[in-house]
Formats: structure tokens, sequence, C-alpha cells
């Protein structure tokens, strides 16, 4: 896809890439485009560039964008490949990571003989394009997760086979033996952290693909919730997973110590791939604007919003008697005090104090991630609790580890408790730190820091 250049990234309604009509229907293209992930290859003979750019004479911004189809070569009516179109790669980026992919700067019409054909209605191709970014980004989502989850997984064997100083029984005893660095309390508390975030992640991804489907298959009033669903989680799983691959893959290169700096462990360089995640398809700071602005504050009687809080309103009732009351009680105070972040937001809007509300977008968007992630924990608890009672009777101690010993279920279904536990406990109380930090800091006036920055225009 061919958005993106050098003036216009984030601001797509200020490309320049231009075209002109021609007598028999196509359109002759020129300008430059740049990050253009697998801008050429030579796999394939053809490749077909959806690419953005306006008719001459069309409005600035992006209404007056449309979307064309470039093919690197022509097709002749038999649809066999003709002349060689006038797209050409002028050069590939040296990235920090992801080298798998080319990411190519692209000239469209350098001897003004680049012909392409207008795709949908003119003046459109945004709306087009967002049809297929709403699915990119899913999966910009997906591949963060994808990336969390191998680190985790290389810091457990890791953390189970290094060995580094002794028990914590024996701290004090220098003759005691080595012991795997896993079974160190801080060690473990690194991979339980990763552990949790990755799996309150793949629910909550899961569940947006799941609504994906069901957009498409409902109908009715059904259907208008599972689109209000996607159109609320796609920022949330895109930025949310994209800004925590970066965390998560840093904590299991320190899981490594200075074996996870270096190339020849894996952990380094999903770390540097995972990064482009949180800049691509739209940054991450682009994905708040989409979430706090479109899809909660101008969303028409926050729909969206309020069909979330319904949802999750649901598991906190289902999840009685089973789920401790701490927990169901928090997630009910967590909604509460969002409603109150999200009227602080409404009034600044109204009140046209646009520098504030803009400050606390992106802060707001993450404090959401925690508070969708509290309910998809709680909904594991609920399922994983009464399964673990079943497969273990309910015993402890030294009878539970010898059940967890001979049923891979049980293992499974205990993993799950603990780790969904853990996060309820040791994260889920940073989302009230961070409500809080938005309606009192959040009024900070920004007129008094841009003067920090003497540069400011
Ligand atoms: C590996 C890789 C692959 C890519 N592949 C493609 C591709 O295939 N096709 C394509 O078209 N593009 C591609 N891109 C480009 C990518 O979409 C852009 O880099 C991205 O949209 C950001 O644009 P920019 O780099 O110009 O940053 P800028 O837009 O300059 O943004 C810089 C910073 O300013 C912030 N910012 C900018 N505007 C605002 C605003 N209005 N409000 C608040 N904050 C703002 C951003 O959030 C960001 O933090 C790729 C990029 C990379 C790194």
């Amino acid at each position: 896809m061919c958005l993106t250049e050098p003036e216009a990234g984030s601001d797509v309604g200020a490309l320049k890439t231009k075209a002109v009509p021609q007598p028999d229907g196509s359109y002759r293209i020129t300008g430059q485009k740049c990050f253009i992930t697998n801008g050429d290859q030579d796999i394939t003979k053809q490749i077909v560039y959806p690419v953005l750019a306006r008719i001459e004479g069309d409005p600035p911004g992006t209404k007056g964008i449309s979307l064309f189809l470039v093919p690197k070569y022509l097709v002749h009516e038999d649809g066999t490949l003709g002349e060689r179109n006038d797209v050409f790669c002028t050069g590939i980026e040296k990235k920090m990571g992801a080298h798998g992919s080319a990411t190519c700067s692209m000239s469209f019409g350098e001897d003004d003989r680049c012909t392409g054909y207008l795709l949908g209605q003119r003046g459109r191709g945004m709306n087009i394009m967002f049809q297929m970014l709403n699915e990119t980004r899913l999966e910009v989502g997906i591949m963060a997760l994808g990336g969390s989850s191998a680190a985790y997984l290389h810091a457990v064997d890791y953390a189970r086979t290094r060995q580094q100083g002794s028990h914590v029984s024996r701290m004090f005893d220098p003759a005691a033996p080595k012991v795997p660095i896993i079974e160190h309390p801080d060690v473990l508390r690194m991979l339980l952290w990763m552990k949790s975030w990755v799996e309150g992640q793949r629910m909550l991804s899961y569940y947006l693909s799941q609504q994906i489907d069901l957009q498409n298959l409902l109908e009715g009033d059904e259907a208008r919730e599972a689109k209000a669903l996607v159109d609320f989680l796609i920022p949330v799983v895109k930025a949310g997973n994209s800004d925590m691959a970066w965390r998560i893959t840093s904590e299991a290169i320190q899981v490594h110590g200075g074996y996870g700096y270096c190339s020849e462990y894996p952990v380094e360089q999903i770390a540097v791939d995972c990064k482009a995640l949180c800049i691509v398809e739209g940054t991450n700071g682009i994905q708040s604007l989409d979430l706090v602005m479109r899809k909660i504050l101008m969303n028409p009687e926050q729909y969206n919003y309020c069909v979330v809080k319904e949802r999750i309103r649901k598991t906190i009732d289902s999840a009685a008697g089973i789920v401790h009351e701490a927990h169901l009680r928090s997630l009910a105070e967590a909604i509460d005090l969002m409603d109150a972040a999200v009227d602080f937001m409404e009034q600044l809007m109204e009140s046209g104090d646009f520098r504030v509300l803009l400050v606390n977008v992106d802060p707001l968007r993450r404090a959401i991630l925690y508070l969708v992630i509290a309910w998809m924990q709680l909904w594991c608890l609920k399922i994983a609790k009464p399964k673990l009672a079943a497969l273990t009777g309910g015993a402890t101690g030294a009878d539970l580890e010898s059940v967890l010993e001979g049923s891979p279920e049980a293992g499974f279904y205990h993993g799950k408790v603990c780790a969904s536990e853990f996060w309820l406990a040791t994260e889920f109380p940073k989302y009230f730190g961070k409500i809080e930090a938005i309606l009192q800091g959040g009024r900070m006036d920004l007129r008094q820091a841009e003067t920090v920055f003497p540069a400011f225009s």
C-alpha cells in the first residue's frame, strides 16, 4: 500500500502525488512514496500497487484523495503482461530491524509515463483504504502479540537452564549449590509479568477477531453491537499490543542478562522487529486520537464505549461467587472512574480546550488498555477456576503439585489462574493511578510547557 510520502506521514492529507486524467480513462501518476513495505521484489513478475494520489484540481486534505491501482507491468486486453510501467524502487531503507522485508522508496512517473487506474469513486480513497487499514491494524496487533509471546517463551527456556546464585532459602550460604535463575523470586516475577500480559492480550485479540466475524454474520442490533466493539477495540489492540511488545521483549532481554543483548540469542532481534509495529499503519499516537476522539467522544451517544461497558458489567455479574469479590469490586470501580475520565475529556472538548484534551488522549488510551485487559483476566478466572477445582479436587501444597505433574490440563488451568490473579493483583492497581494522573495532572496548562522548548513556533 503506497500512502506515505517524505512530507506526508501521519498527515496523509498533505500528500503531493498527482493524478492527471487521460483520454482513455486511465490516469498519469507522478510522485514519490517512501517506507513502502516490499515495494519491489522478484518473486512474482507482476506487482499491483494501491496508490493514494490527488486528481488535479481536487480539494486539499484527505477529502480530495483518490485511490489508484498502478501495475508494475501494463496489461494487454488478453491479460498478458506488456510494457514496463514507469514505477521504480529508488532505494531501500537501512532499518533497525524487520530485515526480512525490503522497505522501499518508490518513484512514480519519473519519465512522466506512469499509468494508473482509478479504484472506486473519485475522492473516496481514504474511505476505501480504511477498509483495508482496519484489517491490517489487527494484523499488526497480532504480529506484536506473536513477538511478545515468542520472547516470553525464549525467556522461560533460558531461565530454566541458566544456573546462577543459590536458592532463596540458602541465600546466605556460600556453599549452597547453584540453581536455575527461574528459582529466583525476581526472575519468576518477570516471567509471570510477561505471561500475564501475553495471555491477557491474546484473549483480547481473539475476542476482537471473533467480533469481526460476528459483525459480518449477525444482523440488526447484534451486528451493530459487534461493529461497535470492533471499532473500539481495533486501536486498543493495535497500539496496546505493539507498545507492550516493546516492553515485553525488553523484559525478555533482561531475563537473559548480557546474553540477551547479543544477537546470537533471538530476543534482541524480536525486540527490534517489534518496535516497527508501534509506527506502521498509523503510529500509536494516531491510534490514540482515533480511539478517544472518533470512537468515543465524537461517536453519537458514545455508543461504542457504552457497548464495551455493558459487556464488562455482564462479565462482572456472571463471575459473582466464582472470582474473588475484591476483583469484581475493583473492575466495577474502574468503570466508574473511566466514566469520570471520559466526562473530563468531553468537558475539555466542549470548552474548546484542545491543548489539554490532546495531551490526555494517549494516556487515556493506555488506561483503557488496562481496563479491557482486566475484563479479560476476570473472564479467564471465571472459566479457569471451576475447571481447575474440578481437575484437582481443590488440592493444595504437595497434593496439588502431584496432580499438576500428572495432568497437563490441570497445569494449563493452574497457569491461567496464577497469571490472571497475578495481573489483577499487581498490574491492575496501576490503572487507578493512570486515571488519577489524567484527572489531576491532566489539567496542566501546556502553554507554559511550550516555553520549555525555545524553538516552539
Ligand atoms: C518498517 C516500516 C514499514 C512501513 N510500510 C509502509 C507501507 O507499506 N506503506 C506506507 O504507505 N507506509 C509505510 N510505512 C510508513 C508509516 O506508515 C509511517 O512511518 C507512519 O505513518 C508515520 O509517519 P512518519 O514516519 O512520517 O512520522 P510522522 O507523521 O512525522 O510522526 C512523527 C511523530 O509525530 C506524531 N504525530 C504526527 N502527527 C501528529 C498529530 N497530528 N497529532 C499527534 N501526534 C502526531 C506521531 O505519532 C509520531 O510519534 C512504514 C514504516 C515503517 C517504519
